[in-house]
């Protein structure tokens, strides 16, 4: 999200005739996009803010704007906390900076379009989110949801496309509920109809799923529309239903369990991906137990684990003690870790000797890389420029993170 809505800002700078500079002391307008979703980011935040009260006493007629999740609906306390930051912005508000720099680029979607997008990139669809999962700050931080006129999408992904963009993901903290705000009830299945027929557009994914708004309508969209990729992200956090319970997440695993078996069924060759807190205050060993079991039913192509962390102004942090030890935490990182790595391995080994379509999206070093439909990624070795095309790679080799392929 922060890395799309810088790209925006830039976009905007970039049009009104600014230049980008490599260090922070040749810019004569710095930007802070902050991220805040754990304490440790938000501190990270908090010492580079330390670090630009001096690069801006250098230089007082230096502009320096704090933008992102940082920049809660008060920004009272802020000011008062760094009295040389001169203009704050909540997440996707770019107004205030240039109306500063006297820019006007207000309504044009064009100047906030990125000019020269990569191969691969996303498009937020929702700001915010309805839900109050207990250990999360992004609802206090970004606001209700709101979800983004379709019209107003397309036009963007189109300008896009024509720029050289040919991935899009869609973007939202529960992208699955895309259009439940919306007067004409429209969903993201529709959305979903309406950006693939953008002429060009090679492949289009979203992020993140919440279990609760996946219906069998955005399944079968995934499955019918052959340029959206067959892989959904459904943060399940835990297998557990007392720790759900606590965290508020509103179902259940018989709910979700079923959910996974509906995707499989509708959508044989998914690819699904998760993600999950250890050491959520409270988590029992068996009650982790029960998350490494789903882990193991499941088979997730892909999980992405975090340790608990306290995050000030959750209602978990306000109620609920941080009782796991941090080597407990570590612990059952390692374990769940282990466990995925050898599914991976297992998944990816039987792709050998298979032939896929792989969308060249960058180099690295000599190799080229790209990602199949289902979000592999593939290295191979060539000498021709395939970037932004789709290419036929042969399978030689996996490891539990990636395949290794060669020309057909
Ligand atoms: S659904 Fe996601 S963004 Fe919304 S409160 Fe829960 S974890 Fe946070």
């Amino acid at each position: 999200m922060n890395t799309a809505d810088s790209e925006r800002l830039a976009s905007a700078l970039e049009y009104s005739g600014l230049t980008s500079v490599d260090t922070h002391d040749k810019a004569d307008v710095i930007v802070l996009n902050s991220c805040v979703v754990r304490q440790s980011a938000e501190d990270k935040v908090v010492g580079t803010l330390g670090m630009m009260k001096a690069i801006k006493r250098s230089n007082p007629d230096r502009v320096l704007a704090l933008m992102g999740c940082m920049v809660g609906p008060k920004t009272d306390e802020l000011k008062a906390r760094f009295p040389y930051v001169d203009v704050f912005m909540k997440p996707q508000e770019y107004a205030p900076l240039l109306d500063l720099l006297s820019l006007d680029t207000e309504g044009c979607l064009a100047n906030l379009t990125p000019i020269r997008p990569d191969i691969s990139g996303y498009v937020p669809v929702i700001h915010g989110c309805d839900l109050m999962c207990t250990f999360c700050i992004i609802p206090f931080r970004r606001g209700r949801q709101v979800s983004r006129p379709m019209s107003d999408i397309v036009r963007e992904v189109e300008l896009l496309v024509q720029r050289g963009m040919r991935e899009v993901t869609l973007l939202g903290q529960t992208v699955d509920a895309y259009g439940h705000d919306l007067v004409d009830e429209t969903d993201l299945a529709d959305l979903l109809y309406e950006v693939s027929k953008t002429d060009k557009l090679v492949r289009l994914g979203f992020l993140t799923s919440h279990p609760i708004f996946m219906t069998e309508r955005i399944i079968q969209a995934v499955r019918d529309i052959d340029k959206v990729a067959e892989r959904i992200n459904l943060p399940v956090q835990s297998g557990d239903d007392n720790v759900l319970h606590n965290m508020r997440r509103r179902y259940d695993l018989v709910q979700y369990r079923n959910l996974v078996e509906k995707i499989k069924s509708i959508i044989p060759d998914v690819s699904l991906s998760t993600d999950i807190i250890v050491g959520f205050p409270g988590e029992s060993n068996e009650e982790f137990e029960n998350t490494l079991k789903l882990v193991e039913d499941v088979q997730f192509d892909k999980i992405h684990i975090l340790k608990y962390s306290e995050r000030p102004g959750t209602l978990a942090a306000r109620k609920m003690v941080d009782d796991v030890s941090k080597e407990e935490k570590q612990y059952r990182f390692k374990v769940l870790e282990e466990t995925q790595k050898q599914i991976s391995y297992k998944k990816n080994m039987s792709l050998v000797g298979k032939t896929l379509d792989v969308l060249v999206n960058g180099q690295k070093g000599e190799k080229w890389e790209g990602r199949t439909k289902s979000d592999k990624l593939v290295v191979f070795d060539c000498n021709k420029d395939f970037l932004g095309e789709i290419v036929n790679l042969r399978i030689e080799s996996a490891s539990a993170w990636s395949l290794k392929g060669a020309l057909v």
